[in-house]
């Protein structure tokens, strides 16, 4: 899998004062399980190292500044920008990690200076950002920094894993039997996220229009990527659990119901991680070989070596 990054997380020293921005979780986590597609615009048409640049509101227009002899360099970044962003488009990538702050690849909260004073809000987006969000409209993207928190950590990877996974069964020329059981794999995952999203897929799938399947496919891809965009929480979560509980609890005794409830409750409560409760579920789907459950990418979004779901704190 092929994720792009900011050149400078990767410990690259391109930054402007000709150093490293070096991010451990990028180099030393996913490095395992990414092949990394490295960009850096300023890189490219100012060398390292450079004078530094920041976006200036001038008159309610954003420009790019060198910060200290004041040049306009907007249209230079602009076009490296586009030219990078549409490169990325084409890379088959499965997501993208930019540098967070910066005024190229800063994904938001970007320091606007006021013109000549030195007051800032923090509206701006890099340009390199923005350029990406363009010509890759669903492309999972987020910032290193954010990356930090154990809630968007986990929900950025699971939705890079979900866009390979449909980029990958885009590419097999799925037929319609293919496309359901794509959705049926989802299901509880997609549920997770959001379960409008989910009935809204499967309206979807049924086809009631009796539209073409390239139209149905098309209508698919759209609300798929845009539901696994959303951020799952403890309480769809647990709605999901309770559904999956529901298959199990005439099969099981009543205490194992109650261990069962207990634990699904104290991951409510923000007592026992995800992976707590979904260890001991996968025990009875297991024992009762309940192969749609088997399938549901609920239980396996990512390598579960990446232990995202171990934290109490990913979830809220
Ligand atoms: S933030 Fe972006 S433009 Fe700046 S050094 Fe890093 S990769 Fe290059």
């Amino acid at each position: 899998m092929k994720l792009g990054v900011s050149e400078c997380l990767l410990g690259v020293a391109c930054r402007y004062d000709g150093l490293s921005a070096s991010n451990d979780f990028v180099v030393k986590t996913l490095e395992k399980y990414f092949e990394f597609e490295s960009f850096c615009p300023e890189k490219v048409i100012f060398g390292t190292p450079r004078e530094a640049i920041r976006q200036v509101d001038r008159n309610q227009s954003i420009c790019i500044e060198t910060s200290n002899s004041k040049r306009d360099v907007t249209a230079q970044l602009a076009e490296i920008s586009n030219n990078m962003g549409k490169e990325a488009s084409i890379a088959n990538l499965c997501g993208f990690i930019v540098k967070s702050k910066s005024p190229t690849c800063g994904l938001e909260r970007v320091r606007v200076y006021d013109g000549d004073k030195k007051t800032h809000e923090k509206k701006g987006i890099g340009l390199f950002a923005k350029a990406l969000r363009e010509h890759s409209p669903y492309l999972p993207i987020e910032e290193e920094g954010r990356l930090g928190d154990a809630g968007i950590r986990e929900n950025f990877l699971m939705q890079i894993f979900a866009y390979e996974d449909f980029s990958n069964f885009m590419k097999s020329k799925p037929k319609i039997k293919d496309l359901i059981a794509f959705h049926t794999s989802y299901k509880y995952l997609i549920y997770a996220k959001s379960p409008v999203s989910y009935k809204l897929l499967g309206h979807i799938v049924s086809n009631p229009k009796e539209k073409t399947f390239e139209e149905l496919l098309e209508n698919y891809r759209h609300e798929f990527l845009t539901a696994i965009n959303e951020q799952g929480n403890i309480p769809k979560t647990y709605n999901v659990l309770l559904h999956i509980y529901g298959y199990f609890k005439k099969l099981i005794s009543a205490e194992e119901k109650t261990h069962l409830l207990t634990a699904i409750e104290e991951f409510k409560e923000k007592i026992i991680p995800l992976v707590a409760v979904t260890k001991l579920l996968n025990l009875y789907v297991e024992r009762f070989d309940m192969q749609y459950l088997k399938k549901q990418k609920f239980f396996n979004p990512y390598p579960a070596k990446l232990g995202l779901r171990s934290q109490v704190k990913a979830f809220r």
